[in-house]
């Protein structure tokens, strides 16, 4: 799908009923015609060359779309990150809108008929069609009344998926995708919302837009959750509380996540209609089942000078194209891609503390391929959809488990393969076991030539340290039980307390935090092995997204 770089963050598109017609016709477009949708998307999802739904699409598709007394089937998919969950809720919502928005035409095109025929029978010239407003002209300013509404985590994630609806209305007359996040100029946003369809937002730039009387969201039918775990797990309960009173009439509530924890299912129930009896709960794969593209491997350093020059070792790797290189701090993330520039890579840094502009631009440079070398925060563990990124490396351990399945679902995309690599200190031993008690995966450490360890580390699940006691725990897995069904996974994390009744959406203080840096690291000397020069050019920040 196009970069929202390289795209307006509103789009209308052209119906060329050609295309359409070609991808109705197209066979291999069966399952996706059987699904039901309109021409329009069949035509754009063959422009996307998407040949047949994925699973989540297969099965999520048709309960969306099936109509009942109240509205729609609300929906609880779990499903991985990669398997097409995004096209999964967007192409049922975008269905319905074409469908109501073609209702609405016609309604108009018939009081304006109605009101041409009058004017004729009275003898009267026949009026004249009003000009169109200007969205940008803010004399003429109307507030945004959407349809739908897809809330998500990071602006990153919710401008790729508004990248991605505008790539799936290509073909849909007058429909308009906007987006609202954070850090972006509020008059060109408050500008482009007007006459939106869909809008994607992150929760806080969305309420204070709202608040302003610059959106109306009580003609929301239709509320996507994108990484539901993670809007309710995280600080955002009030937000989503407050969102959820404003669009109280809407008729469908979709949540998509990779898991859904007992206790975020309790969340996620109490927006849903009728407290959630009537959910419609979809299971594609867990965190176990799915990567099976992706190869994961373990490397063990003795030191942070010792993993510099893995890290090193592995951006020099023959089958390299793109990577990202995963941090645990925003100062650790400036400081490698600092060094990796200084070291001849074509490399950038990617954290909350860089201005949106800048996070746009850095992400528009990946994705166009003049930067080879993506040094990110969590920031970047969810939304990033590059097909070229052939390798994820784990140069810092994620603070919670879940959060490294999100972070190597950034290579192996489209069907592709991945390599996901991860670097550890025997400190990080914690870690790595919720890790593996998270993917029910075990790790098997493997060595380079020239670069083994010289400490010998034991199994994991062995140098697991005992569990602290007390309120003041970190989040992740702790349990090796296995998972059994849809959102059995660990037990409730308690944590600071646990989870007090609020509001809806109230969910225990969040867990996350950042960690303080721990080592800083020195320029890497030549790797031992597979040594060879950096594909790319240094690449200059400042010049990026032009
Ligand atoms: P998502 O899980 O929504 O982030 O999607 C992961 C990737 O799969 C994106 O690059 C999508 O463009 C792609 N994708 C989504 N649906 C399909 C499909 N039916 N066939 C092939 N690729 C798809």
């Amino acid at each position: 799908m196009a970069s929202f770089e390289e795209k307006d963050l509103l789009a209308t598109a052209d119906t060329t009923p050609s295309a359409i017609e070609t991808a109705a016709d197209e066979p291999n477009q069966d399952r996706f015609a059987a699904l039901g949708l309109a021409p329009e998307l069949l035509a754009a999802v063959c422009d996307l060359g998407f040949t047949e739904p994925t699973a989540v699409q297969q099965r999520a598709i048709p309960l969306a779309l099936e109509p009942h007394a109240e509205g729609f089937n609300d929906l609880m998919v779990s499903s991985q990150t990669g398997s097409g969950k995004t096209a999964a809720f967007l192409l049922p919502v975008l269905h319905t809108l074409i469908g109501m928005q073609a209702e609405e035409a016609a309604r108009e095109k018939a009081a304006w008929d109605a009101k041409v025929a009058a004017a004729l029978a009275a003898g009267e010239p026949a009026p004249k069609k009003p000009r169109r407003r200007s969205p940008l002209d803010a004399r003429k300013f109307k507030p945004a009344v959407p349809g739908a509404l897809v809330l998500c985590p990071t602006r990153e994630l919710a401008q790729q998926v508004a990248a991605d609806a505008i790539d799936l209305v290509k073909h849909c007359r007058g429909v308009r995708i906007a987006t609202i996040v954070g850090g972006m100029p509020y008059q060109l946003q408050i500008a482009k919302l007007q006459n939106a369809n869909l809008v994607v937002a992150t929760p806080g730039r969305l309420l204070d837009l709202a608040g302003s009387g610059q959106i109306k969201l009580d003609q929301v039918r239709f509320l996507v959750m994108d990484e539901a775990d993670r809007m309710l797990d995280l600080g955002f309960a009030d937000a989503l509380a407050e969102v959820h009173q404003l669009t109280s009439q809407r008729q469908q509530t979709m949540m998509f996540s990779a898991t859904f924890a007992p206790r975020i299912q309790q969340l996620a129930l109490r927006v849903m209609h009728d407290g959630g009896s009537k959910v419609q709960k979809v299971q594609v794969d867990t965190p176990q089942q799915s990567h099976a593209n992706i190869r994961q491997e373990l490397y063990w350093a003795d030191s942070p000078e010792h993993k510099r020059r893995l890290l090193d070792y592995w951006l020099r790797d023959p089958g390299i194209d793109q990577a990202i290189v995963f941090a645990c701090t925003q100062i650790e993330c400036e400081q490698l891609a600092e060094e990796l520039q200084q070291t001849g890579f074509a490399a950038v840094s990617l954290h909350g503390a860089l201005s949106q502009a800048v996070r746009n631009r850095r992400l528009g440079a990946l994705r166009d391929g003049r930067v080879q070398i993506l040094v990110a925060t969590d920031v970047a563990a969810r939304g990033i959809d590059v097909p070229t990124i052939t390798h994820v490396i784990n140069f810092g351990l994620p603070m919670k488990a879940e959060d490294y399945t999100h972070r190597i679902g950034r290579t192996g995309r489209a069907g592709r393969d991945g390599l996901a690599i991860t670097l550890a200190e025997f400190r990080d031993r914690r870690r790595l076991a919720d890790i593996e008690a998270y993917t029910q995966q075990h790790f098997r450490p493997l060595t380079i030539g020239g670069l083994e360890p010289t400490k010998v580390f034991p199994p994991i699940q062995e140098q697991r340290p005992p569990a602290r006691k007390g309120g003041g725990g970190r989040p992740g897995a702790r349990s090796g039980a296995p998972r059994r069904g849809f959102g059995e996974s660990r037990g409730p994390k308690q944590i600071g307390g646990g989870f007090k009744e609020k509001s809806p959406f109230d969910a225990r203080p969040s867990g996350a935090g950042s960690y303080k840096k721990e080592s800083s690291f020195k320029p890497a000397g030549r790797p031992a092995a597979r040594a060879g020069a950096p594909r790319a050019k240094p690449y200059a920040p400042g010049k990026a997204g032009r």
